[in-house]
């Protein structure tokens, strides 16, 4: 059960869905960046897993292929938690925080990939059953910046069958044409990305307040804020979501001592993987907040926060995060559909889903 080989595999999936906005870092972003981890053992034992990448797919695939594998080749593949905190401890010195963690979540999904083969179990099997068959999907719109175009993609994902949805805006007026279309059923949740200051935040969380919105997500800069959080949170009454770029349970530990998050959003390709986000679900459960996990996903991330909300005990409740930009090809094929607004979890072990070779072979990134 060796650990043979570690690769990383880049692909870019044009979407068709666009923004006038300015470019996205520095670049057009107009393809889904996706980052596969590929483990193999002496015995011919595969697992997927997946990195976030959005704009920094080179330097994590040299984390993974360059900082990690080396740490992991020869190693027992069953031995999961025990290698990730060991790679951890060595890596810490780089950062406890974004390229390194993100590296290291798509090899830990992996890792539990491949166990659920082994074990010819299904990844929520193996994390104690699941509480739901089927997922529901908030439909997270792109941010146009412009109230017709919102309205209209927000028309189209009730067309759809979503029956939750969340806006990308840093205004209200966004917010307020989502609204006025899709009535006063809907529950919607607003995403800032981490732009106001606190007093920004407090002035919008209050025009926001008309519209009533779910939660109000990374409402301010810097993500670290947790005090003004909390303080947002207690004046303004508007549920408060964050937690997409914290990375490892110690920074989760922060954000709920500070009582900054109504909803804590792991992302399981950036926290850690799935060792680590089980270890934010259950500190999520202690304190009494509720779990939304961030999944902007098409890959393995998007089905491991499948199985891991079906294996909360809240999953009948919870619904996962589905970025509605229309990418041209899946790898998964016609597989892992929305239907009527939900995802069907799929039932084959690990992970459940193989990419399709033709998708890897036609959008793998050619080296620079
Ligand atoms: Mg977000």
């Amino acid at each position: 059960m060796k650990i043979r080989s570690v690769q990383a595999i880049p692909l870019s999936i044009p979407f068709e869905v666009r923004s006038r906005l300015p470019a996205w870092r520095g670049k057009d972003f107009g393809a889904l960046e996706i980052l596969l981890v590929r483990i193999e053992t002496e015995d011919g034992c595969v697992g997927w897993g997946e990195a976030f990448s959005y704009a920094c797919q080179v330097p994590v695939k040299a984390a993974i292929e360059q900082m990690i594998a080396p740490l992991l080749i020869g190693q027992d593949a069953r031995r999961i938690t025990g290698l990730m905190h060991d790679v951890q401890k060595v890596l810490h010195i780089y950062g406890r925080y974004g390229v390194v963690n993100f590296a290291l979540s798509g090899v830990d999904i992996a890792l539990w990939d491949m166990a659920g083969r082994r074990a010819g179990l299904s990844l929520v099997e193996l994390l104690g059953g699941a509480n739901a068959s089927t997922i529901d999907a908030y439909a997270s719109l792109f941010r146009f910046d412009d109230p017709d175009r919102v309205a209209e993609a927000a028309r189209a994902a009730v067309s759809a069958g979503y029956k939750s949805m969340k806006v990308h805006t840093r205004g209200s007026v966004d917010v307020g044409a989502v609204r006025g279309v899709v009535g006063s059923e809907i529950p919607l949740m607003v995403d800032t990305n981490c732009h106001w200051t606190p007093a920004e935040a407090s002035r919008l969380a209050h025009a926001l307040k008309a519209y009533d919105i779910r939660w109000l997500e990374e409402p301010i800069y810097p993500p670290e804020s947790f005090d003004a959080l909390r303080d947002l949170r207690q004046e303004s009454g508007i549920p408060i979501a964050i937690g997409e770029n914290a990375c490892t349970v110690h920074e989760f530990q922060k954000i709920l001592a500070a009582g900054a998050a109504t909803y804590v959003q792991p992302s399981v390709a950036k926290v850690g993987g799935i060792t680590e986000f089980r270890k934010v679900a259950a500190l999520t459960e202690a304190y009494g907040a509720s779990l939304a996990p961030h999944s902007t996903y098409f890959g393995p991330g998007f089905l491991a926060t499948l199985h891991l909300i079906a294996a909360q005990p809240a999953a009948p409740r919870m619904s996962i995060e589905h970025f509605v930009v229309g990418p041209e090809a899946s790898l998964y094929g016609g597989a892992l559909d929305v239907q009527d607004g939900a995802f069907a979890l799929p039932p084959g072990p690990g992970l459940g889903l193989q990419p399709d070779g033709d998708v890897l072979r036609d959008y793998r990134v050619k080296p620079a």
